[in-house]
């Protein structure tokens, strides 16, 4: 997993970015529990620490390897070990939140909006990663089927999603803003040259913006066969130009990737013009965090 040291992205120093805002535990699929992600969050220098632990989905929606129910077990104790941890990490001057991942199923609205209403989470980030019941980021196997036209399909999809989730109100970030290219960016990039993609790429994006969202900038993709920034650059270049407001992400599974080759993720969001990123705020604005380009 953790390619930083190999890779010179210095994800094992300390991070010129110090708010990770995406960051799973083994109430899901990650490997390790909340104290030691906090732990190795901290180690990175992060003076706010987010976590967005996968929320449960509906009935049906299942991954080929999957963890449903694990997550709907462990919600209480995923709550109550975050909300234990920021008390302390306030003692030691770090901001932890509580955030959680959840999906976006076109059509199951009520179900997220039924499992959001008196939870008391600091924000939520919005992940697409399922049409229909198929969850397209678990199997390579599942892309490889699809012809390219049907690819196209599969991201024009992804993008009027996208702006259905904006516009449903109930999230404050969009998660890896384009998970879709993750087993087929050459395709991916032909895509976005379609006459097709560029209204739906700017009609997702001001939908973002007009949301008052947060696009997220994701070192996951490096960590993925299209090893690449969530987003690419040429989405960056139309999020930059439409004013989206920015927020930093390693959706880290294990110790080794809080703030991964966040050094990375500052210069290329700096190379946008980007000099700050965002913490959303519960019924208010967000809170803008200046980052820097040097390594501490
Ligand atoms: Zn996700
Ligand atoms: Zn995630």
């Amino acid at each position: 997993m953790n390619r930083g040291t190999v890779s010179g992205r210095g994800d094992l120093n300390i991070s010129p970015v110090v708010v990770d805002l995406h960051m799973h535990t083994s109430h899901s699929h990650g490997t390790a529990d909340v104290e030691s992600m906090y732990q190795a969050a901290r180690s990175r220098g992060l003076a706010v620490i987010g976590f967005s632990e996968h929320s449960p989905r509906p009935d049906g929606f299942v991954y080929p390897s999957d963890y449903r129910e694990k997550l709907a077990r462990g919600l209480p104790d995923y709550l109550r070990e975050v909300r234990e941890i920021a008390r302390r990490g306030a003692a030691q001057g770090v901001e932890v939140l509580l955030g959680i991942e959840a999906d976006y199923i076109r059509g199951r609205e009520a179900y997220t909006r039924d499992f959001l209403d008196g939870r008391d989470f600091d924000y939520v980030v919005g992940g697409l990663h399922f049409q229909g019941a198929w969850g397209f980021d678990a199997d390579k196997a599942d892309w490889e089927r699809l012809s390219r036209q049907e690819r196209f399909s599969a991201y024009a999809r992804y993008y009027d999603d996208m702006t259905a989730m904006c516009e449903s109100g109930l999230f404050h970030i969009v998660a890896h803003p384009d998970l879709v290219k993750i087993f087929t960016i050459e395709d991916f990039n032909l895509w976005l040259d379609t006459a097709d993609a560029a209204p739906l790429l700017r009609r997702a994006l001001t939908a973002v913006r007009d949301a008052g969202m947060l696009l997220e900038v994701s070192s996951a993709g490096l960590r993925k066969p299209c090893r690449e920034i969530y987003p690419g650059p040429r989405i960056m270049a139309v999020a930059a130009e439409l004013g989206l407001r920015i927020a930093f992400a390693s959706d880290a599974h294990c110790v080794d990737t809080p703030a991964f080759a966040f050094a990375e993720l500052a210069r290329y969001a700096a190379s946008f013009g980007y000099t700050y990123s965002c913490i959303p705020i519960r019924g208010g604005d967000a809170r803008r965090m200046p980052f820097s380009v040097h390594a501490p």
